[in-house]
């Protein structure tokens, strides 16, 4: 049986913030992940954006406080920036005035016509009330990030145990003890970072499910229109936002941003909402789509409040949930990880995270007990 102070479930981006942090605050850490490679759900399907203007307050909040790792990462972390300069432009059409209006409040610019066609030049801008601007939102490196973390985690004498999924957990004592694919498990804390399947996780160890919802969001790939380079583009959408593109690779990735209830799985995309997507597409920017060249799906799993869970479950001792980042899990995983380290250590909530307004009753377990 293999000891440990703390064990995480789930390697994803979540979980493998969480174990490095952890662990470097001095703790020994074990991090479980069922699959054999740990990107391999959410964290590696993702758009890949930091966007500080998007979400509720406190994801917003969360985001900002990420901000300082990401732009100035530990010494050694990574040998690549983590974020490059993409921008999100909006358009708003008659009927989205309240849309509009709250993309304001939340930090997008107006902008002119010769400004967005400067950042887009083949965008189309028929029937546009508004045209907004966020100029923070740039791309994140979350292939770098995520391998920067599990290295992390091996350096503070860490360690991620991949095809280790748990399947069940008991209290024994002072200990959870944990059964995943044939071997056992034991620590003091167990921080459950299974996302999707964070609830299915917490039934195995015999505790009440928090009612958490995966929804499912389709994404292509697909070739920018002939003889234009579409790697400067920024991310567009309507303000409605029922469709997104962005350049990926020097193609473009487009979704229609669909989220689809689901249980939680392998996800696969939804064919006809990408076609939807693509007219979507085609309305917005001076092009045809041809065919996807590669398409997938995502799971963003969201608690009933939509704000993630973060602390001890008060029903059992030793039981962390860490779940529940909905579309937000990676570019809020800087400050959810701190927090986690924190709480987890008997420390208080870090003061830059205060400053900002998270509390630990926010996003506390306890508010669904
Ligand atoms: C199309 C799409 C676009 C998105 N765009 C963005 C974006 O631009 N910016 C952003 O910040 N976020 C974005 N997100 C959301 C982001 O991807 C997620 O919030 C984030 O990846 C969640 O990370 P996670 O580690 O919780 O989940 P996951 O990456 O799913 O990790 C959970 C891990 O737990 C493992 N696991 C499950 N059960 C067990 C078990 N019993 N035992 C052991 N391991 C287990 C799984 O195998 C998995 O690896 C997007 C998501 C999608 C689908």
């Amino acid at each position: 049986m293999k000891t440990a102070d703390v064990i995480v479930i789930g390697g994803g981006i979540v979980g493998a913030s969480a174990a490095a942090e952890i662990a470097s605050a001095g703790a020994q850490v074990l991090l479980l992940e069922m699959e054999s490679q740990p990107g391999y759900h959410a964290t590696g399907r993702s758009a890949a954006m930091y966007e500080p203007c998007e979400g509720i307050a406190l994801v917003r909040a969360l985001t900002r406080a990420s901000y300082g790792f990401f732009s100035s990462p530990p010494d050694g972390f990574v040998d690549v920036a983590l974020l490059s300069p993409r921008g999100v432009l909006m358009l708003g059409y008659e009927g989205d005035e309240r849309l509009i209006a709250d993309a304001k409040r939340n930090g997008f610019a107006d902008i002119d016509a010769g400004f967005a066609r400067s950042k887009l030049p083949l965008v189309k801008l028929d029937g546009v009330i508004a045209i907004l601007w966020d100029g923070q939102a740039q791309d994140i490196d979350v292939d770098a990030l995520h391998a920067g973390r599990l290295r992390a985690l091996r350096r503070a004498k860490g360690e991620a145990v991949a095809d280790a999924a748990v399947r069940r957990g008991e209290r024994i004592r002072d200990a959870w003890r944990l059964e995943a694919d044939g071997e056992t498990y034991e620590a003091p804390m167990i921080v459950v970072a299974a996302g999707a399947w964070s609830d299915q996780v917490a039934t195995s160890c015999g505790l009440a499910p928090i009612g958490l919802q995966p929804k499912r969001r389709s994404a292509a790939v697909l070739a920018g229109p002939a003889g234009a380079s579409v790697a400067d583009w920024p991310e567009i959408s309507p303000v409605d936002v029922n469709f997104y593109a962005k350049p990926m690779g020097g193609k473009l990735m487009l979704s229609p941003a669909d989220e689809d209830p689901v249980q939680p799985h392998d996800a696969w995309a939804d064919d006809l909402r990408l076609a939807e997507a693509a007219a979507g597409l085609e309305r917005c920017v001076d092009m045809q789509v041809q065919r996807f060249e590669r398409t997938w799906g995502g799971l963003r799993t969201f608690a009933p409040d939509g704000l993630p869970v973060v602390g001890f479950d008060p029903a059992a001792d030793g039981f962390f949930w860490l779940a529940g980042q909905g579309g937000y899990g990676i570019q809020t995983s800087p400050a959810l990880s701190r927090l986690a380290a924190a709480l987890l250590a008997g420390r208080e909530i870090p003061a830059d995270l205060t400053r900002e307004g998270v509390s630990q009753e926010q996003l506390s377990p306890r508010r669904f007990r």
